[in-house]
């Protein structure tokens, strides 16, 4: 191990930030590597200086927090303990405690390889949205909840004039308020669980006071913009020529099925759209690191069960932005502890302990409140594209399992190359499983994104014993 130890920290999201401030203040020189070109991760997304927003605090939420993290940030780069690699994207990450590398591909092109070595690794590479398939889905004008909000905080502009924000969970909420804000029309909010099942949860809630606060600004914001909520409702299809003209929305039963007869038509020209977040695992998984469910399992201190690297914010669960950072604190403690040869005290970490404790508690409730309806998958037509890379349609897939056989979502992909695009079924792979009934299995991907033949043969061999 080097004099001063040194640490590789994949994403400079909330998480990631945390756990470089924390291990740079305790002498352990940071790398901090991320696909971006400016840190923030998702929630802290920044514009680009060139857009030169005056006002981008009006977008975003805990400004403060950002402050001091970017400042921090700034402070460590100057003194020379931080080094920001941005615009790198990590493909692969190998070797053991004391000697690791990290192979990223740099720049838009992702076409020049750079591998970066570190004594120890802190995944900090959060979360993607759950994307489900309906009718019309394909059309221009119906995009992510997240990667609308993404234009917004990243490019400043809108995708569209008038809005629907659908699916479930409360990223929909910061969306619609956000979209609104800035101006555009959002003729309705559309989410799949009832309030009713959010009371019924609601003495397990009270118990993080600050986040019910948020949820009760959100609900102000969204009364002051004039955003009419459907709770329990669901959209149908999509409609429109060449793009996006009006969307079907339907009332779900108390089992989450489609009402029937209770369906309405609603004009815009953009559908932003959600079902949930699932965590990033890809890197994990090829280190070998152990998941549970879809999530990377840590310990206390933040360790996966594979020596010298540790993980922390959403890929170790979703739980939001102040979760992330509480994980990615005690992450960062334990790794310089643990660099400098000494047992951590994790006295010293108590309060963002207790926060961790606490968030977990309430997005685990949270989880059993929002969830896509019932028979989402059923509605699926025929022709409906699922896998846009390849073009697999619904069809195909109900084929690839009633016809020929298919027990499994290896098989189905085998059959029909549903998950064989460039996003290797990161996309697809949700919506495959659940047409056909498969559990979502890990990816078994050696690489965590497509890697150009060049930089493979260009790496230099590792030394083994
Ligand atoms: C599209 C989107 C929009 C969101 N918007 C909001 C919002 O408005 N409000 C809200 O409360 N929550 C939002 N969330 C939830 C948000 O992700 C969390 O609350 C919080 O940002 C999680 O922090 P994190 O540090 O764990 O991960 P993130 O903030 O997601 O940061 C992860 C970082 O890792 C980087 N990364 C991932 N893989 C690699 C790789 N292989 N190589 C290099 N870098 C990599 C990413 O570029 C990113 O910067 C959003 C989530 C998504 C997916």
């Amino acid at each position: 191990m080097t004099e001063r130890p040194h640490l590789a920290v994949v994403g400079a999201g909330p998480a990631g930030l945390a756990g470089a401030l924390a291990a740079a203040a305790r002498g352990v020189r940071v790398t901090l590597l991320d696909a971006a070109e400016l840190a923030g991760g998702q929630f802290y997304r920044q514009p680009a200086a060139a857009l030169g927003a005056r006002r981008p605090q009006a977008l975003h939420h805990q400004w403060r927090t950002w402050e001091r993290l970017r400042d921090g940030l700034d402070r460590h780069i100057a003194a020379g303990r931080v080094t920001h690699l941005t615009d790198h994207h990590v493909w692969c990450v190998e070797g053991e405690l004391g000697d690791f590398a990290v192979h990223a591909l740099r720049g838009p092109a992702q076409e020049e390889g750079v591998s970066v070595r570190a004594d120890a690794v802190l995944l900090a590479t959060g979360g993607y949205e759950r994307v489900l398939p309906f009718p019309g889905w394909t059309l221009p004008g119906v995009v992510t909840a997240g990667g609308a909000q993404a234009m917004l905080k990243g490019g400043l502009v809108l995708p569209g004039r008038t809005a629907v924000v659908a699916g479930t969970g409360p990223l929909l909420l910061p969306v619609a308020t956000g979209l609104a804000a800035a101006g555009a029309r959002v003729a309705a909010l559309v989410e799949s669980a009832g309030p009713k099942t959010l009371l019924r949860r609601a003495p397990a809630l009270v118990a993080q006071p600050d986040k019910l606060a948020e949820g009760a600004w959100y609900g102000g914001r969204l009364v002051r913009h004039g955003v009419r909520t459907l709770p329990r409702h669901t959209v149908v299809e999509a409609h429109g020529t060449d793009r996006l003209e009006a969307v079907t929305v339907g009332a779900l039963d108390r089992d989450g099925r489609l009402r029937p007869g209770r369906v309405r038509s609603i004009p815009c020209d953009t559908l932003a759209v959600g079902h949930g977040m699932l965590p990033h695992t890809d890197l994990a998984e090829t280190l070998g690191c152990t998941l549970s469910g879809t999530d990377v399992r840590v310990d206390d201190e933040q360790r996966t069960d594979v020596p010298g690297i540790w993980a922390a914010g959403e890929t170790t669960g979703i739980g939001g932005a102040a979760l992330s950072l509480a994980e990615g604190h005690i992450a960062g403690r334990s790794v310089a502890a643990r660099l400098h040869g000494t047992t951590p005290d994790p006295r010293r970490w108590a309060a963002a302990a207790r926060a961790r404790t606490r968030l977990r508690e309430f997005f685990a409730v949270l989880d059993t409140v929002y969830a896509p309806p019932a028979d989402w998958a059923g509605r699926i037509t025929d022709d409906t594209v699922v896998c846009r890379c390849e073009e697999v349609t619904a069809g195909q897939v109900r084929t690839a399992v009633g016809t020929l056989g298919a027990g499994d979502l290896r098989t189905v992909k085998l059959l029909t190359r549903a998950g064989m695009g460039w996003c290797q079924g990161r996309m697809c792979g949700p919506a495959v499983a659940g047409l056909t009934g498969c559990p979502l299995a890990p990816g078994r991907r050696p690489f965590a994104r497509p890697v150009p033949l060049g930089v493979l043969a260009d790496l230099p061999e590792r030394e083994t014993d």
